[in-house]
């Protein structure tokens, strides 16, 4: 049998050929009758703008993992892929191509603009659908969903209706957040709030008919003072109960406004009176509603002021503050101006100061929809791990607003409500009515907005397997197991489908919820494209592998821990890829000198000869294939135990630790006489061990790291119709392969010939170098099992002799190591040059005597001690005791040089 493994272990040539793979043959299909347990997971779809960022390769990692290791043991499987339509952002990158070709979308008019946005979406949206591809996501690709699809447009109307229908949608004028850049309300959720320093500027309000009277209000916002309708004060403050129903003149704009009582109003702030803009202002607008009072607003959509600000109108927002702060400065209208912190809300996406504006949208109301919600996860049909997560959720859902659903904008789920004229009747139906509900008028227009991105995703995990019908997908699938994303958008997206999903299927969208964490630059801080720190993820994968970067991500994967990458990070995975690829190299190199002998890869690795490891030889399984065949039981368990609680990092160290460490570092060093030993049969065994413990290693490694796998495994005896080791059975934890004695006797070997080579490190000598070694114990079995492994420990430890005593080991004439069970001694006459080795050993003690001096010196100043920083004083500390421990190291060394 040919086989072609390549000398070096490059990624590149390997990967593009299994992603392709995988997604032709459709591996990943999901089938409803299959048999076995139900795994069911959907994607929480990326932006169709989007490309794949790190934030992404980490969750898609993190899922992909799962859904390998439940395939694999036998789980139904459904890793259901998708995309969002994405609105805001989408209009985005579509309005500034179309602008940088010189076209104004608002020119195009709405259907051409949508036409060139699906176009868009067709040519350049499918480019992270594309990347996960190639990193190797085991989707169903045939139940590929899209949010704005017509089968999705379908069912949101369907929400949208029925929730009408119960009266929790509704519409109304109210005091929402505009995003002058984005040109749309947002909902609470995509407004940021950040304390930043600006100005409280006092301003005298003449009272009418009252030469020489004011009222001095206070504002942050003076442009807003175009559209007060009224200055309000407290009715019972003794200072103002005098004006309350007279009038004041509102400075630059002179119009009269009233002196009005409401107990809103604060005494003790400022100087106790407000001025009330009820369109631009939430509170205000609230008062203004008490009070009746005019809503007029004074900006345009773009944040300049209207025809509404007098002589200010045109200008843009802040332009006109700064003219307005000036003319009153010189009407002396101005009377005191101070600095303040204050809070102002940011559009989470075009990062523009948000403006507070009144205006009719649609709203979905919360409070009926949040409390069964709430109490799913209370009673733990929803578990959200890590643990902190569920107080967050329940702060947020015990306090939560109306949804804002409206946005103004083209891009997506056009609001299916139509308007009679002059928006006298609405109608709210899945199809375009013939006729107003109430007037029976058939001069209908659609509502000209879209619905929150949200809403649609709010319905991901049903709407994709099907509702409203009742199909098999639904039934099988749903509710899904379990969701993996970012702790970001707990609010924005998690609770809503939990809302959404048990409203309108009576069931909880998924079981568990896994809140990842974020993947920090090297020096701690959260990635930014727009800072340049950004990683990019295809460009790493190129350069180290995906399952390198896979694996390194999994590794850092622990709960609750933000992940901080780095290049060592990434080439510690990078050199356990090619750690597995060498030794998959060795065993087939060396295969191929034993066939010369006569041996056939299948007589030694087919399925059939594997099932059965380990074998025995001379009527027992040797010592070391019943060790490995137990350390990868207990692996296996350690993995399983791991993934099953999101312990990713666990599962991943685990994997590590067998593979390098147990297999490739000690069971394939220790076997490698065997098997060219012309004993045959003992060569035959040896090799279906190794084989049948390498196989099951790569069915572990699997999820974490699949193409190096897929590769690997094609070039073993497979089963003539089996397709992939993603389809094959991740390896069991079998319980006749648990062998605490031979974990005992193996490690009592391993921890023998580490100190050996410990001694041997210390003495300098070199590790080839063949030395005699002494080794005692007071215990019988301990040197019978010393004895009875003489030769692995002589090749291992490089001895020329290992003479094995009960008597306690001399410390003179050599170096001693002693253990609770056993004394090892490499003699000095070992060491070749003892001249040379004492004047080296006597340099390292001066060097370290006089560092640690210098240290104690530093130490014992007190100024010193007062002006550092701790963290430098105790790094002092620290390095000074670790030089103090390889000073008395070096002490005995030299005393043991001297004597012998
Ligand atoms: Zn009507």
């Amino acid at each position: 049998m040919a086989r072609e493994i390549a000398k070096g272990y490059e990624p590149q040539q390997i990967e593009p050929r299994w992603a392709k793979f995988w997604v032709e043959e459709a591996l990943f299909r999901a089938d409803v009758d299959a048999p076995g347990p139900v795994f069911s997971i959907v994607i929480p779809p990326p932006n169709v703008t989007g490309s794949l960022h790190i934030g992404h390769m980490l969750e898609h990692t993190e899922i992909d993992i799962l859904t390998r290791w439940h395939r694999m043991r036998g789980y139904n499987t459904l890793y259901l892929p998708g995309t969002d339509h994405a609105g805001i952002s989408t209009q985005r990158v579509v309005v500034k191509n179309l602008a940088d070709q010189g076209i104004d979308y608002k020119k195009l008019g709405r259907d051409e603009f949508e036409a060139r946005v699906w176009k868009w979406k067709e040519e350049a949206g499918g480019q992270i659908v594309e990347q996960m591809k190639g990193i190797g996501e085991s989707c169903d690709w045939s139940r590929e969903r899209f949010t704005l699809s017509p089968e999705m447009t379908r069912k949101v109307r369907e929400v949208f209706v029925r929730l009408y229908e119960e009266g929790l949608i509704y519409r109304a004028h109210y005091l929402t957040n505009w995003c002058p850049v984005c040109l749309t309300v947002l909902s609470d959720l995509e407004v940021v709030h950040e304390e930043r320093l600006g100005h409280l500027w006092s301003i005298k309000y003449p009272v009418a008919e009252t030469a020489g009277e004011y009222l001095v209000v206070a504002t942050t916002r003076p442009e807003t003072m175009l559209g007060d309708t009224a200055v309000a004060v407290h009715p019972e403050d003794e200072r103002y109960k005098h004006l309350v129903g007279k009038m004041v003149m509102l400075p630059l704009m002179n119009r009269e406004i009233p002196i009005i009582a409401d107990e809103m109003v604060d005494r003790e702030f400022g100087t106790g009176a407000v001025k009330i803009t009820p369109a631009h202002d939430p509170n205000d607008f609230e008062v203004g509603r008490r009070h009746k009072l005019a809503e007029i607003n004074v900006m345009t959509d773009d944040a300049h002021m209207n025809a509404n600000a007098g002589a200010y109108a045109g200008l843009e927002r802040f332009a006109a503050r700064k003219k307005i702060v000036e003319d009153l400065k010189a009407l002396g209208l101005m009377e005191k101006v101070s600095e303040h912190t204050h809070s102002v809300g940011i559009c989470e996406r075009s990062k523009t100061i948000v403006e507070p504006r009144a205006s009719t949208q649609w709203f979905c109301k919360m409070k009926p929809l949040a409390e069964p919600a709430i109490a799913a996860v209370e009673r733990g049909d929803i578990r959200i791990v890590p643990d902190n997560r569920r107080e967050e959720y329940f702060n947020w859902m015990r306090n939560i607003r109306d949804w804002t659903l409206s946005r103004q904008l083209w891009w997506g789920h056009r609001i299916p409500a139509w308007y009679c004229k002059d928006d006298k009747h609405v109608t709210v139906a899945m199809e375009k009515p013939e006729k107003c509900g109430t007037c029976g008028s058939a001069e209908l227009v659609q509502d000209a907005d879209v619905l929150d991105t949200w809403f649609s995703s709010g319905l991901w995990p049903f709407s994709t397997l099907g509702w409203p019908a009742e199909t098999a997908d639904m039934k099988k699938y749903y509710p899904t197991t379990l969701l993996i994303t970012g702790y970001d958008i707990l609010f924005f997206w998690v609770a809503r489908m939990i809302m959404l999903g048990i409203h309108f299927t009576g069931e909880v969208p998924f079981r568990a919820v896994y809140l990842h964490s974020l993947v920090r630059t090297a020096g701690g801080e959260k990635m930014s494209k727009s800072k340049g720190t950004g990683l990019d993820p295809v460009a790493l994968n190129q350069q180290y592998g995906t399952d390198a970067m896979r694996f390194c991500l999994a590794s850092m994967a622990a709960p609750g821990t933000d992940i901080i990458l780095s290049d060592d990070r990434l080439l510690g995975a990078r050199s356990f890829a090619n750690k597995i690829w060498n030794a998959a190299r060795f065993l087939f190199v060396n295969l191929d000198k034993f066939e010369q002998g006569g041996a056939a890869l299948e007589e030694l690795a087919s399925p059939e000869v594997r099932k059965k490891a380990p074998y025995a030889f001379g009527g027992e399984v040797p010592l070391v294939d019943q060790w490995i065949f137990a350390r990868l039981t207990a692996t296996v368990e350690m993995v399983n135990e791991g993934l099953k609680n999101y312990r990713f990092h666990e599962a991943a160290q685990g994997v590590y630790q067998f593979f390098w460490g147990d297999f490739c570092d000690w069971y394939i060093e220790w076997v490698k006489p065997e098997l060219q030993s012309t004993d045959r049969e003992r060569a035959v065994v040896a090799w279906k061990n190794l084989f049948a413990a390498f196989e099951a290693a790569l069915r572990l490694l699997h999820p974490f790291m699949p193409f190096l796998t897929e590769e690997l495994w094609h070039q073993l005896p497979q089963k003539s119709e089996a397709k992939s080791i993603a389809l094959d059975a991740f390896p069991e934890a079998r319980a006749s392969w648990r062998n605490a004695k031979a974990d005992q006797e193996f490690g009592l070997l391993q921890e023998v010939i580490v100190t050996l080579r410990n001694i041997r490190a210390e003495m300098k000598i070199d590790s080839k170098k063949k030395v005699a070694a002494e080794f005692s114990s007071g215990d019988a079995a301990t040197r019978e099992a010393i004895a009875r492994s003489l030769d692995g420990i002589s090749r291992l430890g490089a001895l020329a002799e290992l003479k094995i005593s009960a008597q306690k080991l001399e410390q003179a004439g050599g170096a001693v190591r002693s253990t609770s069970l056993f004394d090892v001694k490499i003699a000095h006459v070992e060491v070749v040059d003892k001249a040379a080795e004492l004047a080296r050993v006597r340099k390292e003690i001066e060097g370290l005597q006089k560092s640690v001096a210098s240290k104690e010196k530093q130490l014992a100043d007190e100024t010193f001690r007062s002006r550092a920083p701790e963290k430098i004083v105790l790094g002092i500390e620290k390095t000074r005791g670790e030089q103090r421990i390889e000073l008395k190291k070096l002490l005995d060394r030299l005393g043991e040089l001297e004597k012998g």
